[in-house]
């Protein structure tokens, strides 16, 4: 199918973007990379008269480290974030993720800004924000502010952002000594969305875990973070009965929707894979230390 016939714009600024979205209201739709929105639009499950184009917009790209905290601008491309020296070696966790996201031609256009705003429960960088506890920065008529992103996914495809802001950073704080984390997903082939997946993130000294996040993806409306297992998990060594202890938390946590992949059985099980699998990865010491 063919996209509806829409008016394109494409502002100069952050500010002029803001404007425009003020003026044409809710006909309106911002396009970042266009990974989503267009097949969304060929689909037509979306037909907005008109596309505000932000991708070329400079005030939301790049990614910067100040003061323990990494900043990346919302239109910084999944490629850019996976090469950028500092996420390497700051938020190693979201360098990891890139390479899970379908494939380089997307990966070449599709932004960070784009995937949490477009709050797929499937995609991994949600996940990352929640395990992370990351800020979102969002600009829009009445100013700035930062959002917690445990409080930015508020149900399938839908965010805390009101129609008339635009996502502009995203605010991770830097790895701190012992701090280790670890994506794991199953998915059905190399680039396709996550049938379950795990963002966790701990620190470890010795071998005991302390501030446990996993946060769940492909399993839930959105990223879910499973408070019962990190709470089973708390002051624990990830040895196979603290595993088995947190595999059955589990089922407090969880509460899967059946889709395309599996029914919530399947699900439930998925997930009890991943965990123990990114807590083997933890144990052994995990894909990050911090610098
Ligand atoms: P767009 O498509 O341009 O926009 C998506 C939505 O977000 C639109 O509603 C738009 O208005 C809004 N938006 C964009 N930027 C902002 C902003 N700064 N502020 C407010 N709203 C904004 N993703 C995964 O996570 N994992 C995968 O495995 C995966 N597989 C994919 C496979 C294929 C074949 C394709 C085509 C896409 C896949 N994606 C996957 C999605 C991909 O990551 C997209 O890049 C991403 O979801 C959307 O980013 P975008 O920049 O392209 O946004």
């Amino acid at each position: 199918m063919k996209a509806p016939r829409f008016t394109y714009v494409r502002p100069a600024s952050l500010a002029q973007a803001l404007q425009l979205l003020q003026e044409k209201g809710a006909e309106a739709r911002l396009l970042a990379g266009g990974q989503s929105l267009l097949a969304a639009l060929a689909f037509r499950l979306s037909e907005p008269g008109t596309l505000i184009d932000i991708s070329r917009l400079g005030e939301l790209k790049g990614v910067s480290e100040a003061g323990g905290v990494v900043r990346v601008g919302a239109g910084t491309t999944h490629t850019e974030l996976g090469r950028s020296p500092v996420i390497q070696a700051r938020v190693p966790l979201l360098a990891e993720a890139v390479p899970h996201i379908a494939h380089v031609a997307v990966r070449n256009r599709g932004t960070i800004g784009g995937s949490l705003a477009y709050a797929d429960p499937a995609a991994e960088l949600p996940a990352c924000c929640v395990a992370l506890e990351a800020r979102l920065i969002a600009a829009g008529p009445r100013g700035e502010r930062s959002i917690a992103a445990v409080d930015f996914f508020t149900g399938l495809f839908t965010t805390a952002l009101a129609p008339d802001e635009i996502l502009t950073a995203i605010e991770f704080p830097a790895a701190v000594p012992e701090q280790r984390t670890a994506l794991v997903e199953i998915a059905r082939r190399s680039g396709d969305y996550a049938m379950a997946g795990i963002a966790l993130k701990a620190q470890v000294t010795g071998a005991r875990l302390a501030g446990v996040r996993p946060v769940f993806f492909g399993i839930g409306d959105g990223p879910v973070l499973a408070k019962a297992a990190a709470a089973a998990l708390e002051g624990k060594s990830a040895t196979a009965e603290g595993i088995a202890a947190a595999k059955s938390a589990l089922l407090q946590d969880l509460d899967p929707p059946g889709d395309q992949h599996g029914g919530p059985e399947m699900k439930r099980h998925l997930a009890g894979v991943v965990l123990e699998r990114a807590l083997a990865r933890l144990a052994g010491g995990g894909v990050e230390k911090a610098a």
